[in-house]
């Protein structure tokens, strides 16, 4: 299938960052084929369907580096509190009682259907029972790259650490093959996992060529349990595993210091950047700006909405912007441009997906959104395009998203199949989980 699609602007976000006027996207299928005038385009295909854009930006979907998409359902259920007591008293207790396969199918699907909406097409998930998310991202039509996660503590899913893992494995190879379907190994954390896990794991990141996704640094307890424990730091006892290389994604990062940071960009490593969940987990604030001076690649996560508790990317990309400057004194640190490539290209390459999505490039996937600029008297004037997108546009502006070449959203609605499974998901199912919640703690 053959599709134009004409926008007004567009912003690649490949080379030079930087709006352009007079150009049309060629989709076949599910890959960008051609970035021409729409003249030439329509010329060479009078037999593609051309879609028009008038007054939209039309650039790369935004990539969630960090999410746990299931617990959508928690969302407001631990508010206030810092991690340790919020992990403890409220997460971990629940999700003991809770964790199903029908709750992860539940809680991704809330979670798809608000990220496609806001223009997130790729998600990159930490959660128990992958393969429920997976099914879920397919039946909303997100792209997903799932956790295989381990920790180790028993819960509902697995006994132990090396079931986890054996029982991720078995998820993936369950969907071998499957488009919009990638895999990462994901540790839960240095405070959470074993030396010996943690050797297993790097063993089949290596095996199986996937990145390692893991929160690293979060709180200053972490960093200093640590050291009081082990005698290091977590970067220096995972150095010491052979896990600071090209594969990690660093989620969080917010006790880093400027070696630590200086080892993972020299590595090749990635950092996750989350700032709301930061903010409101009262963790600290990353030092981004220091990361992505030191050569570090950045990607912004939202992390789950239990801590956040919206998982809106425009939001979390301008609140990394304003952060950066705020902390540093510096107005010119992470401008517009660097956050706009922090939320699309830096996170597929933190991903690894880098030669997949991320950019609006020939041969790439055409995981795409197109997003209303200045629509009414509220967003008038516009000075500047590409400042306008993370300073002044939010997730209401949003007009159109296709991943794969298959537009799942159109005039801000999800389409088909998963405006159905969403709104059933809300009707039917989401009062029941509340209750179940409710007696849940009740008796923690
Ligand atoms: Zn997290």
């Amino acid at each position: 299938m053959l599709q134009i699609l004409n926008p007004e602007w567009l912003l690649t976000m490949q080379g030079a960052i930087r709006m352009e006027t007079g150009l049309a996207v060629l989709l076949e299928n599910d890959k960008i084929k051609a970035i021409e005038p729409l003249e030439t385009l329509t010329q060479q295909h009078p037999q593609a369907t051309v879609v028009h854009l008038p007054g939209e930006v039309l650039m790369p979907g935004l990539i969630n580096t960090h999410a746990h998409a299931a617990m959508n359902l928690f969302r407001g259920i631990g508010d206030d509190l810092p991690l340790m007591r919020w992990l403890q008293e409220r997460i971990w207790p629940l999700e003991a009682a809770m964790v199903s396969d029908e709750f992860v199918f539940d809680g991704t699907v809330l979670a798809c259907a608000e990220m496609l909406a806001g223009g997130v097409t790729t998600f990159n998930d930490m959660y128990f029972f992958p393969a429920a998310a997976v099914r879920a991202a397919q039946a909303m039509g997100c792209r997903i790259a799932a956790g295989i996660t381990t920790i180790e503590f028993p819960t509902a899913y697995a006994s132990d650490a090396a079931d986890y893992l054996s029982k991720g494995l078995e998820a993936r190879d369950q969907f071998k093959g499957e488009a919009n379907v990638h895999w990462s190994l994901a540790p839960h954390a240095p405070y959470t996992v074993s030396d010996a896990t943690f050797k297993d794991v790097l063993k089949l990141a290596d095996q199986l060529d996937l990145p390692i996704h893991l929160h690293l640094a979060e709180t200053a307890h972490e960093v200093e349990d640590a050291v009081s424990r082990t005698g290091v730091r977590p970067v220096e006892r995972l150095n010491q595993l052979g896990l600071i290389n090209e594969r990690l994604l660093a989620v969080h990062g917010v006790h880093l210091n400027e070696s630590e940071l200086a080892l993972l960009a020299l590595r090749g490593a990635s950092l996750a950047h989350c700032p709301t969940s930061n903010l409101k987990l009262a963790s600290g604030f990353a030092p981004v700006a220091q990361a992505l001076e030191k050569g570090l690649n950045v990607g912004i996560g939202t992390d789950s909405a239990a801590s956040n508790n919206k998982i809106d990317m425009f939001h979390e990309t301008r609140l990394a912007s304003l952060l950066a400057k705020g902390l540093s004194g510096k107005a010119d640190d992470l401008p517009a441009a660097t956050a706009l490539h922090c939320a699309t290209l830096g996170a597929a390459k933190a991903i690894g997906l880098d030669d997949l999505i991320g950019s609006v490039s020939i041969g790439k996937q055409a995981d795409l959104i197109s997003i209303r600029i200045a629509k009414d008297a509220c967003t008038q004037p516009v000075g500047n395009l590409l400042s306008h997108l993370v300073y002044v546009a939010d997730r209401t502006d949003v007009q159109s998203v296709w991943v794969a070449g298959s537009r799942v959203v159109e005039n801000r609605q999800l389409r088909g199949r998963s405006s159905a499974l969403s709104q059933e998901t809300v009707l039917n199912r989401v009062p029941l989980w509340q209750t179940r919640f409710q007696d849940a703690l009740g008796s923690i």
